[in-house]
């Protein structure tokens, strides 16, 4: 059963493309918009992108007055939203689709807003928020992973007036009545929220391809990911861990930064690993040659982020667990990470 498209779902798709489009809020396949009526919600499908919104049909129809009420007494369904698909064309409901569901406003849009994610990933991150969004109704929701758990912890932040909410070390959710409404807010919020880069340096084009080696290959000299690599607390910051979770579904754990001096073939015996890309101290970002295209956006965006942390900022970072949970690793391969 498919049902006529809202009116407004056009205008959804054009906004859809405009926050797709631009990289300081939304990378690669992430971020999600999505439109109710009726007991319908149209949302973004899984591993589609925003940016192609108005070339091909991203959304998905799901029942979604079945799925509210499957809510308490199976929220474990949550993580399965194509139980509620209205079509079959091969194309599933995002995993994001129950934290659209948890409002009852109409439209929801949710972003991997950079400036969002600067202020989100540090440990004072409430009171840096609670400055800079007094015109806005928002809450504050603790990192859980992307699926049922967040959805829980939004629904619990939920009340009539809140309409934005910070999810911690990952974005920004806001609803609204109407498309123009929510989509008034991400640019209102992402402006409130907003850090000037800090200053680009040059890059050391030399020096990445004396650092290479067989496996790895400087990023083009114009790529702003080397900014990444262009302040020593910068990179300390950045190496100590995995910050939000697109980052660790596309480059893997964290990140990785080779020493002054150290070439990268000397970096990957020492720690017995290939990092998808690798931080060459004062000097730029090697890719590793096999990397995938979304890794390359991924490793973007983290340069995006970090460039707008002070260097006095504390971050939060995913303890094992959640970087496990992520990677869908299951109990018995995490019991023996653990013992090894
Ligand atoms: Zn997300």
């Amino acid at each position: 059963m498919t049902r006529a498209d809202p009116v407004d779902l056009p205008l959804l798709r054009t906004w859809s493309r405009k926050f797709g489009s631009n990289p300081l809020l939304v990378q690669g396949a992430g971020g999600n918009t999505s439109i109710k009526e009726d007991g319908v919600m149209w949302i973004k499908a899984s591993g589609t992108q925003l940016s192609e919104a108005m070339d091909k049909d991203i959304f998905v129809s799901v029942d979604l007055t079945t799925m509210i009420g499957d809510t308490a007494a199976h929220p474990e369904r949550a993580d399965e939203p194509q139980r509620y698909l209205l079509q079959a064309d091969g194309l599933k409901p995002s995993i994001e689709t129950c934290l659209h569901a948890a409002f009852s406003k109409r439209v929801v849009l949710h972003v991997h807003c950079v400036n969002t994610i600067a202020l989100a990933i540090r440990t004072d991150a409430v009171d840096e928020l609670n400055k800079r969004l007094t015109a806005f109704n928002w809450a504050h929701v603790d990192y859980a992973k992307p699926g049922a758990q967040l959805a829980k912890l939004v629904r619990k932040a939920l009340n009539d007036r809140v309409e934005v909410i910070i999810l911690g070390n990952h974005g920004l959710l806001v609803a609204g009545d109407t498309v123009e409404a929510a989509a008034d807010l991400i640019e209102r919020v992402s402006s409130a929220l907003h850090a000037d880069a800090a200053p680009e340096k040059p890059v050391d084009l030399a020096r990445l391809q004396e650092v290479a080696g067989a496996d790895f290959e400087p990023a083009v000299p114009d790529d702003r990911v080397h900014q990444l690599a262009m302040a020593r607390v910068r990179i300390e910051q950045a190496i100590g861990g995995t910050l939000y979770p697109d980052h660790v579904i596309f480059c893997g754990i964290g990140a990785h930064a080779a020493r002054p001096g150290e070439t990268a073939d000397a970096y990957c015996a020492r720690v017995e690993t290939k990092p998808h890309f690798l931080i060459v101290p004062d000097a730029g970002v090697l890719w590793r040659k096999d990397i995938t295209e979304n890794g390359r956006t991924m490793t973007r965006c983290l340069s995006d982020v970090m460039v707008r942390v002070p260097a006095t900022a504390k971050l939060n970072y995913f303890t094992q667990a959640q970087d496990y949970e992520l990677l869908d690793w299951d109990a018995e391969t995490y019991r023996q990470q653990m013992n090894a």
